[in-house]
């Protein structure tokens, strides 16, 4: 026997790892600098990683009181009600989840293009349909709401990425006041905040006072430095606990994650660091590397190569891995995010020699 027909659906592309790159290259992944996938460079807080071993032989368990206080935690950080808080497996988890809560099959989504895969894939494995706006590069890749509105069309769902992922542009928070008023009462707005600790513009939770056609993404696989351990969050309005209640895997997010995250909400210096390593890293890629660059929000930045494919092949080879954005539709760029004050310059280097070397 086979599957359902699957072939609407396509595969998620992740950057390419560094354990896999290494040996394929006969290399140690030590050795390699991995900046395709946005993670901390410096890796999660130390209190996390001792939560995480102090965890390790409680795992016989179901993860039920660590959730329930992430959760609580998480609404005591945003003022908000815990009932708000809907603790996922990644923040990819909180799309399904709000994927599975408000589509109907053949519900429409609206998602940028170009844009994170996941959006349309978690629509698509929901039985919904995907429509895109277009985020121009003539423009700077420009969020504004004009852009979303040309294309709206009573989606249920609009996805608004900010700061935006392959990008770095963001959306003002006039802008997403003017969607959230714009769109229908029916149409819900899903603002990806996975980079927002990186920006300076404040977050979008505190809107929902005021609208309940709204739900903010959070994350703790960038700046918090889990991405290996897959715990995000949705904020949305109050009166759908009962939604969540109904529609959530029990207990997808895991004992030692929800206690990693735990931990890390009170590690204010590590995150700290690494904001201020990404803020500076980004300058430095922008003003360094020999190619077009945009200004970004995030923990990377998107640099137009012309061969990105080329580009990414020739770091690799020198062992700094960067994402080739043809996957997002931009074949002509590659994705560099922000390393450490050590691995940055000698990345860029790297990059530099491997553009005059495609060039040629
Ligand atoms: C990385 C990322 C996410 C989610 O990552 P998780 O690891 O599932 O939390 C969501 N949106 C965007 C735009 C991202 O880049």
């Amino acid at each position: 026997m086979q599957p359902r027909d699957l072939s609407d659906l396509s595969p998620y592309v992740p950057g390419r790892g560094a354990e896999e790159v290494a040996r394929e290259l006969g290399m140690d992944p030590d050795d390699l600098t991995k900046l395709s996938s946005n993670e901390n460079p410096h890796g999660p807080s130390p209190a996390a990683v001792a939560a995480i071993q102090e965890t390790a032989p409680r795992v016989g368990v179901y993860p039920k009181a660590s959730h329930t206080d992430l959760g609580e935690k998480l609404a005591n950080h945003w003022d908000c009600a815990p009932e708000q808080v809907w603790v996922t497996p990644g923040a990819d988890g909180a799309i399904d989840y709000l994927s599975r809560a408000f589509l109907d099959p053949g519900d429409r989504i609206l998602a940028p293009e170009p844009g994170f895969s996941y959006y349309r894939m978690s629509a698509r494995y929901h039985h919904g349909d995907v429509a895109t706006y277009e985020l121009s590069k003539a423009d700077d890749f420009a969020q504004a709401p004009a852009t979303v509105l040309d294309a709206y069309d009573g989606e249920r769902m609009v996805y608004l990425t900010t700061p935006h992922n392959p990008t770095g542009a963001e959306f003002s928070r006039e802008a997403i006041v003017e969607l959230a008023e714009s769109v229908s009462e029916d149409t819900l707005l899903v603002v990806d905040e996975a980079y927002a600790e990186y920006t300076e513009a404040p977050s979008a939770i505190d809107l929902l006072d005021d609208y309940d056609n709204l739900a903010v993404l959070r994350t703790f696989s960038k700046a918090y430095g889990l991405a290996g351990l897959r715990v995000g969050y949705g904020v949305v309005p109050e009166s759908w606990a009962d939604a969540y209640a109904r529609v959530n895997t029990p207990f997808a997010a895991s004992e030692v994650g929800c206690r990693a995250a735990l931990a890390a909400l009170d590690d204010d210096d590590h995150l700290d660091t690494t904001v201020e390593t990404a803020r500076w890293a980004r300058a430095y890629l922008r003003d360094n590397l020999d190619a077009p660059t945009w200004e970004s929000g995030g923990n990377f930045v998107l640099a137009e190569v012309g061969d990105a494919s080329a580009v990414a092949e020739a770091t690799q080879r020198q062992g700094v891995i960067v994402r080739d954005c043809s996957s997002f539709g931009l074949p002509e760029c590659i994705r560099v995010s922000c390393g450490t004050r050590e691995t940055t310059p000698r990345a860029v280097e790297t990059i530099n020699d491997a553009l005059a070397e495609v060039r040629v």
